[in-house]
């Protein structure tokens, strides 16, 4: 950005969170990442889109992210505008059976907020870290469980400052996957269709998956879950533990001894650490099986 354009967005972000040479480790699980040229904290709609298109008038880049739970940041960081949203953006309530969460929340309290009214169908999301519009963009899911099969609509903000609703039967849910890969909507808010249900039994649920996630999943380390998507008719855990991976490191990035799914931020790793392990992983499990593992970690930046 020029001096000009750092001395408008200063301008435009008066009274909001705005950080210039941000360490983007400080927001993502993965506890790594280079400087985003700045980072702002929405609190709004309006700012978000006057922020927007401020950065489309001035050809600054723009990225949008929730907890940072499910990218992997580049050591270079990211140029431009890193923007999320602040904590007037996490706002839930609910209408008869269906809870309306702002996309800020994170999914671990909307699911605490479907325990607390006694409805079912978000058992499977209480354990996933990250944010609603994060679980939107990504149809996270667990347990048997992902956010198409609750979802009734999405608000979205479009580039050109428009909200529309679109229906969760539109929202091309796949796995880990929805519309907005392709489409670049911000996901405002949602409508999650529940059903009544015996409180006591959710609570089950929720601490029985709860316990399964910490006996499994090395929650110890960063990291930014499962590294890798489920390859049909396989598991990759299993695959990379087969290839003989388990415990592999390449420079502070290592392949999760607890599970072999999981690439760990084990000791100060950097991200290209984490990029050579998963080439390394990827190579490996496909010369011995014949498998091409697909990242479920999203790369940003430079
Ligand atoms: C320990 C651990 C366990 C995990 N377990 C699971 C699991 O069981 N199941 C599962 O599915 N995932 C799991 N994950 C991955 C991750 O938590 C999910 O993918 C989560 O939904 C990501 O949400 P986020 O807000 O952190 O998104 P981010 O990582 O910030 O962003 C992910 C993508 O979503 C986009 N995005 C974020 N917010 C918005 C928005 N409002 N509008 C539009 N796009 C947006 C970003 O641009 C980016 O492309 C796990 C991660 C960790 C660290």
């Amino acid at each position: 950005m020029t001096s000009d354009q750092i001395e408008k967005l200063t301008a435009l972000m008066e009274g909001s969170e705005l950080h210039f040479a941000e360490p983007m480790d400080k927001h993502t699980t993965f506890r790594i990442g280079g400087e985003a040229e700045a980072f702002v904290r929405v609190q709004s709609i309006e700012e978000l889109s006057d922020l927007r298109a401020f950065c489309s008038r001035e050809e600054i880049p723009f990225l949008f992210l929730g907890k940072g739970s499910n990218v992997l940041v580049s050591d270079k960081g990211i140029s431009g505008v890193v923007a999320t949203f602040g904590e007037r953006m996490c706002d839930i309530t609910m209408k008869d059976e269906m809870i309306i969460a702002e996309a800020g929340a994170t999914l671990s309290a909307v699911a605490s907020y479907a325990l607390q009214k006694g409805l079912t169908g978000l058992e499977f999301a209480a354990g996933i870290p990250g944010s609603v519009g994060g679980a939107i963009r990504m149809n996270a899911g667990a347990y048997g469980g992902d956010m198409s099969q609750v979802v009734g609509w999405v608000r979205v903000l479009e580039p050109d400052g428009n909200i529309k609703t679109i229906l969760g039967a539109h929202m091309e849910f796949g796995y880990r996957t929805s519309i907005l890969k392709e489409l670049p909507y911000i996901v405002l808010a949602c409508g999650i269709q529940l059903m009544k249900g015996d409180e006591n039994a959710i609570r089950q649920t929720m601490l029985e998956l709860a316990a399964k996630r910490r006996e499994k999943q090395p929650l110890e380390y960063p990291s930014a879950g499962s590294t890798f998507k489920r390859p049909e008719g396989f598991f990759a855990g299993k695959l990379i533990e087969e290839a003989g991976l388990r415990g592999r490191k390449i420079g502070g990035a290592m392949v999760s001894e607890k599970h072999c799914g999981f690439i760990i931020n084990e000791d100060n790793a950097t991200a290209k650490d984490v990029q050579d392990l998963i080439e390394l992983v990827r190579k490996t499990v496909y010369e011995q099986f014949g498998v091409l593992l697909e990242p479920e970690v999203i790369f940003v930046g430079d």
